[in-house]
Order: structure tokens, then C-alpha cells, then sequence
């Protein structure tokens, strides 16, 4: 199991064509979601998050109403206290994210979320291989940038270029 992030960034950027090559194959080859996701569960289950932190150093969070509400109330702030000092805009896209500063996430202090009970869905989900909406194969997309910084999604995806008899 690979868990070194500078290695992942190296090895992950070097099998950015590949990776994307397997999207393609999983697309047009008979597999099981229920398998893949249940790679997920187990590989998800030998790395812990909490040494990482990788996904709140690197991705913006998008947040959702629900978010902002439980947020809001989680930190005893008023909804527009939260948007205020809480919030930003995606330089890309303007969607609505959790402000960031150089380290990440305004929320990530010592390495660990400090709002982790309160935290958004996306974060409760990341990286989404298990509980994501949609079945493997049409969210492949994803999988393949997050091979780049998530250890549980690099892993993952060794593991099942390997089973399904990929390279
Ligand atoms: S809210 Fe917590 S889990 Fe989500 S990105 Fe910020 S620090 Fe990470
Ligand atoms: S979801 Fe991935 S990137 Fe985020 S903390 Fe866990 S292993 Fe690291």
C-alpha cells in the first residue's frame, strides 16, 4: 500500500495516460460496481485520514445549503456571519466553496478537520468511492485526478487494473 504523498504526485502524474486509458476499458468491459466498491471499503478501511489530509490541503470543497446550515449552527455563527468569514468563490467556476488560504481548507488545523462533526457532505463522502452517486465507470473522470493526491484512490485503482487484468 502506497502512502507517501510525494510518490503518489510523481507515480500518479506518470500514469495519468494509463489511468485514463482504463477509464476507457472499464467503460466498454463487463465488471461489477459491487466488487469495485467494495475494493474501496477495504482500502479505505488500511488508511487513515486523519495522518493524510492530502484532499483538504489540495481540492476546494464545494457546499451545498444543508451545509451551510449545519456548518452555521455547528459554529453558533449566523448564516450570513458564516458566508462572510467562512466562504468564497472558486476562481474557475464561481461556485460556492470553503475559503482557502495557502494550507487549505480554513477549517484544517494540525492536520485534522476542526469542524469534523459539522463538516459538508463532500467531505463526510471523499473520495467518494464507496457512497458516490452514479456507478464507478461514469465517474471515472474523477478517479483519474484523484489518483494525483488521494492514497485511498491511487491504491484503489491499482487494485483494480490488477484484478480486472489491465496494463
Ligand atoms: S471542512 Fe474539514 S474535512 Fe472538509 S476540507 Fe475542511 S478541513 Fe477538510
Ligand atoms: S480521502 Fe484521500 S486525500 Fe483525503 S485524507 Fe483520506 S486518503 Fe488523504
Amino acid at each position: 500500500m502506497l502512502t507517501d504523498l510525494v510518490q503518489i504526485a510523481r507515480i500518479g502524474r506518470q500514469k495519468r495516460d494509463e489511468n485514463f486509458r482504463f477509464r476507457a476499458y472499464l467503460k466498454n468491459h463487463r465488471h461489477s460496481d459491487r466488487r469495485l466498491r467494495r475494493f474501496g471499503e477495504e482500502i479505505q478501511a488500511q488508511i487513515d485520514c486523519t495522518k493524510c489530509a492530502n484532499c483538504c490541503r489540495v481540492t476546494e470543497t464545494e457546499i451545498s445549503e444543508r451545509d451551510i446550515e449545519k456548518l452555521s449552527k455547528f459554529l453558533g455563527v449566523t448564516r450570513d456571519e458564516f458566508l462572510r468569514d467562512y466562504t468564497m468563490r472558486a476562481p474557475l467556476d464561481n461556485e460556492l466553496i470553503l475559503k482557502r488560504d495557502a494550507n487549505g481548507c480554513v477549517f484544517l488545523k494540525d492536520n485534522l478537520c476542526s469542524v469534523y462533526e459539522g463538516r459538508p457532505n463532500n467531505c463526510a463522502n471523499f473520495p467518494h468511492l464507496v457512497r458516490g452517486e452514479g456507478s464507478i465507470a461514469s465517474r471515472m473522470w474523477q478517479f483519474v485526478d484523484r489518483t494525483n493526491y488521494c492514497p485511498i484512490v491511487y491504491n484503489w485503482m491499482e487494485k483494480v487494473k490488477d484484478d480486472i487484468g489491465f496494463r
